[in-house]
């Protein structure tokens, strides 16, 4: 399959380049790299205030390895950065406010995650800790079909006057942008917009059909989030409400996103027995409505199914081989991150917190309850293959970072009352770590040409209340886990087509405006690595841990992260 990223620079003939260049005062260099021609200036940075200014550059990082984040072989290069942009790369010299030897260094475009739950985390922790230490430029948000977007009128009615994260209640993305924007945020951010909270906020938290007029209304109200920026539409099927609605409504949704040209991306229904069946609906869903399609965290569980991968990504081969625009994402682990409360049956999940409780407390309907909980289990492949990530509940930190077999040696309990008393005692806020999934499957996955690397995570910092919860490592760790245990040391794939894996083509497949290459006029988000070290040290038990060999980061031109700390510079990142 080919390289989705087109590569307008080789429709500038050398010729036409230098006539360019000494049009505008032949101050531009020309290095060539490989018997190729290679453009190293945009007329922009040397023209204007580009002048005026004493140095050159306001940055230059030196010799180092550029991957440009399309796919290609890296070049021996210098790039230089000038108000927030790419403006030059080749033989540089050193007329710079800020000179970075990067000898040995590998010379990437910041990753651009395009599946995350940041979400709100952000205005706790306007670094992006968690992300930006890691080499993240770029979050993508609301995924799953939840985003903290948009509320009904009776919601922000009884909230207005109210502040969240010392901000106005906002309404819908724009205000809730407004809040990111004044709080300063270290990485850039856009975000999809959850379908299950459309539904949530027009027709309730219960099984039911919409009207034709709560259709309406869900549909406005999409296509409102997106006028204001919002990436697109997120379905979170295995949850409630949003797994409640018909295909009917979910094509309307979508023919909202498709006018747009806008991204579809999807939890699917089901990851494990029925993951086949999942694929054809979500495939079907984009046909039906012309929405292009990105499917989050694709994955079998359960051994039981690990040999289906193969069909899987043939579904996928064939629906793009008709023509439509597909991809995926996928974290590099083998256990998933979910809610404890989806041991329960989806129908035993309708209405509030207090409704779901009462049915786990009814001699009953928790009897049923814990057998289908105990059936999922043993599919996974037992008590031993379910971590419990975090407890709140006063007594209940012993079970944090256990496994639900060591939870109930703790305990004394069997198998279900344990997980009955951790949903009660929680008020259902259980994360769990399943180790369901296979690394040859990951393998699979991660080397076709479609995919994406992704955390699924969400920002966190070790300090404040996000680092007393316990993320799932991939939230720290993602990108130095895929680019040093599977590429440097299990040798997935060369290091540019990783590369290319967590930047050019989820700036391409998010239509983001000049980033995710290091491209002359691009946005300078840009993270200098150690390929030798670069490395994940996050653990389910120890997640809020920085990774190793990530030494620079700049955001927008800004040098945020240098030597593997924060440099206290204002923060650059901006809505895209
Ligand atoms: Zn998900």
């Amino acid at each position: 399959m080919k390289n989705k990223i087109i590569d307008d620079s080789k429709n500038i003939s050398r010729r036409n380049f230098l006539k360019t260049s000494i049009a505008l005062g032949g101050l531009s260099t020309i290095a060539i790299f490989g018997g190729e021609s290679f453009v190293t200036s945009a007329a922009s940075g040397f023209t204007g205030s580009g002048f005026k200014t004493k140095e050159q550059f306001d940055t230059i990082i030196a010799n180092g390895l550029i991957y440009c984040g399309d796919g290609k072989a890296p070049l021996k290069a210098d790039l230089g950065l000038k108000n927030g942009k790419i403006s030059a790369i080749g033989k540089l010299g050193k007329s710079c406010r800020e000179f970075i030897d990067a000898k040995g260094q590998a010379v990437s475009p910041g990753f651009i995650d395009i599946h995350t739950h940041t979400d709100t985390n952000l205005l706790e922790a306007p670094l992006g800790d968690s992300r930006l230490f890691q080499g993240v430029t770029s979050d993508i948000a609301g995924n799953c079909g939840g985003s903290p977007f948009p509320y009904s009128d009776a919601e922000y009615e009884a909230a207005k006057g109210t502040k969240r994260f010392g901000y106005p209640f906002w309404k819908n993305i724009d205000g809730f942008y407004d809040a990111l924007r004044k709080n300063t945020i270290g990485i850039n951010f856009k975000s999809y917009t959850g379908q299950g909270t459309l539904r949530h906020v027009v027709v309730g938290d219960n099984n039911v059909p919409c009207t034709p007029d709560q259709l309406k209304k869900m549909c406005y109200l999409l296509d409102q989030q997106i006028e204001m920026g919002s990436i697109g539409l997120s379905f979170g099927l295995e949850y409630t409400p949003g797994s409640y609605g018909s295909r009917e409504e979910f094509v309307e949704l979508l023919k909202v996103v498709a006018k747009h040209n806008a991204l579809y991306a999807i939890h699917m229904r089901n990851e494990d027995d029925r993951v086949e069946q999942a694929i054809t609906e979500a495939i079907d869903l984009a046909r039906a409505s012309g929405a292009r399609l990105e499917i989050s965290h694709l994955k079998a569980q359960n051994e039981a199914n690990w040999g289906k991968v193969p069909n899987m990504l043939k579904l996928i081969d064939d629906a793009v081989a008709s023509g439509m625009d597909i991809c995926f994402d996928r974290y590099p682990y083998t256990a998933f991150s979910t809610d404890m409360e989806t041991f329960v049956p989806l129908n035993d999940r309708q209405g509030s917190n207090e409704d779901v409780i009462a049915r786990l407390k009814d001699p009953v309907k928790s009897k049923a309850i814990g057998e289908y909980a105990l059936s999922r289990i043993k599919r996974l492949g037992g008590p031993h293959c379910v971590l419990v990530a975090a407890c709140f509940a006063p007594g209940n930190e012993k079970y944090s970072g256990k496994f639900i077999d060591e939870c109930c040696a703790i305990s004394g309990m069997d198998v279900w009352p344990m997980i009955q008393y951790l949903l009660i005692s929680e008020n259902l806020g259980v994360q769990i770590a399943g180790f369901a999934m296979k690394e040859s499957n990951l393998r699979a996955i991660l080397n076709h040409p479609l995919a994406m690397v992704a955390s699924d995570g969400s920002v966190y910092s070790p300090n404040g209340r996000l680092g007393t919860e316990m993320p799932h490592p991939r939230s720290y760790g993602t990108f130095p886990n895929y680019l040093g245990k599977y590429v440097r040391d299990e040798k997935f794939c060369d290091l540019q087509t990783a590369i290319y894996k967590c930047t050019g083509l989820p700036a391409h497949q998010l239509r983001l405006k000049e980033r995710g290459l290091l491209k002359v006029g691009y946005a300078a988000d840009v993270v200098v690595f150690n390929p030798v070290t670069i490395a994940d040290i996050a653990t389910y038990a120890k997640p809020h841990q920085f990774p190793r060999g990530i030494d620079h980061v700049f955001v927008n031109g800004a040098h945020e992260i240098s030597g593997g700390k924060y440099t206290g510079c204002k923060l650059a990142g901006v809505i895209l």
